[in-house]
This record gives structure tokens, C-alpha cells and sequence, in this order.
């Protein structure tokens, strides 16, 4: 049974939601994992429960497989960083090439907890939305880091757990090509409506590509996607 369990990290935006469906197309149970590490913008904890719900509704042959949904508080980290995500400051490029919007330690801090999670509900797949190809070099979401991750987690814990990322590898707009194929027009329309990616925690424009202002290099990135992906399919 273990072998076929899976925990998602899972925030309610696009990626991690086309994680989700990745997930449950191909494990028989999947349990879902967000973190509260004090971002600024609720929004995004706000909206986890109804895009899983939406999930629910939209894929009844996914919706037997979706287990639990858990929020673990880690908003001590966001007393230890000082970043665009956790204070109110501008998003800016920093001296050392790295954007301001990375939270050092986020994505390592969060693997620990879903291993820790996934190590008592018996799962031995973890899911997670990283992506070392468009980003903006976020160093830990690179595949050394999670092959790495995945390494200390197994020895840490005398496990054997799998890291998988889906997403690795791909561009945004492969990664809507990905939800078109798992879960069609049905899944496609549901991220664009339901979910969120904005780093401004913008909720009140909703554009072709989804809700968002537009501007911050999430937007952006989400935009510049969704306009190459809809592209090839009116080509
Ligand atoms: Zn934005």
C-alpha cells in the first residue's frame, strides 16, 4: 500500500496544482501538504480549499483517491527572513544574482515536513512543483538539491522515500500543455479560475491567463505561458 501513496506539497497555485492531478493520475492515494511560514499575502492559504474542492467536483474518479489536506504552521521562518514574500518591501534583484523573493531554507524546510508527514501516514512518494527551467534560479529548487534532499531524507530517517518532480524540466507553457493532458479543458479552465500565483496576492484583475496584477515576475512568467500555450492550440 505504501508504494502506492503520495503526499503533495500543495499551495493552490498552477504548478502545484498540475502536480496534483499529476498525482492522482498515477498513485491510488494522495493526501495534500501546504505551509503557513507567514507569507504576506494570505491569499494563497486561502484559496487551497477551494481548489481541492474544485478538484473534487470537476474529477470523481479523483476524488476518491484525494485524502486529507493538512496546513502545517511554519511561520517561524518567516520570523527569521527578511524577504519580498514575508515583508512588505518591493521584489528586487539582490547583489548576489538572486531575486528578493527567495526565502532561504523555504523549499528544504518544507521536503522535512512532508517526509515527516509522509512518514507516519506510510507514503512513499513525495510530489513536489520545483522547476529548475524557467525560474529565476531559485537554488533550491534545483534537481540537485531535491536529489540530494531525497538522499538526506532516506538516510535521516532509515526510508525509503521517492522525490518526484514533475515539473523539473518544463516550461510554463508545457506545464499547461501537462494539465490539458491530464485533465483537459475541465482541468485547464479550473486552474485559470481557481488558482493562485501572483507574488503581489492580487485577486481583484482577472485576465485571460488568470487572476493576478500582471506585473510581478509570477504573473509574468504565468502570462508568457498561457500565451504560447493557447497559441499552439488555435495553431
Ligand atoms: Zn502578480
Amino acid at each position: 500500500m505504501e508504494e502506492s501513496k503520495a503526499i503533495v506539497l500543495f499551495s493552490g497555485g498552477q504548478d502545484s496544482t498540475t502536480c496534483l492531478a499529476w498525482a492522482l493520475e498515477r498513485f491510488e492515494y494522495v493526501e495534500t501538504i501546504g505551509f503557513d511560514y507567514g507569507q504576506r499575502h494570505r491569499i494563497e492559504l486561502d484559496i487551497r480549499p477551494e481548489v481541492l474542492t474544485a478538484i473534487r467536483q470537476s474529477f470523481p474518479s479523483w476524488d476518491k483517491k484525494l485524502g486529507e489536506d493538512r496546513v502545517i504552521d511554519v511561520t517561524v521562518l518567516g520570523q527569521i527572513s527578511d524577504t519580498a514574500l514575508t515583508r512588505d518591501v518591493e521584489i528586487a534583484m539582490l547583489q548576489n544574482g538572486l531575486p528578493n523573493t527567495f526565502v532561504p531554507g523555504r523549499n528544504l524546510l518544507f521536503m522535512i515536513f512532508a517526509a515527516a508527514v509522509a512518514y507516519r501516514r506510510g507514503a512513499r512518494h513525495i510530489v513536489t512543483g520545483v522547476c529548475e527551467t524557467d525560474y529565476s534560479g531559485y537554488p533550491d529548487c534545483r534537481d540537485d538539491t531535491m536529489k540530494a534532499m531525497q538522499l538526506a531524507l532516506n538516510l535521516g530517517m532509515d526510508h525509503r522515500f521517492v522525490v518526484h518532480t514533475p515539473l523539473m524540466w518544463i516550461d510554463k507553457a508545457e506545464t499547461w500543455r501537462m494539465a490539458d493532458v491530464l485533465g483537459g479543458k475541465v482541468l485547464v479552465n479550473l486552474i485559470l479560475d481557481k488558482t493562485h500565483t501572483c507574488y503581489n496576492g492580487n485577486r481583484t484583475e482577472q485576465h485571460v491567463w488568470g487572476w493576478g496584477c500582471g506585473n510581478c515576475p509570477s504573473c509574468e512568467l504565468r502570462a508568457n505561458g498561457y500565451r504560447q500555450f493557447s497559441c499552439e492550440l488555435a495553431a
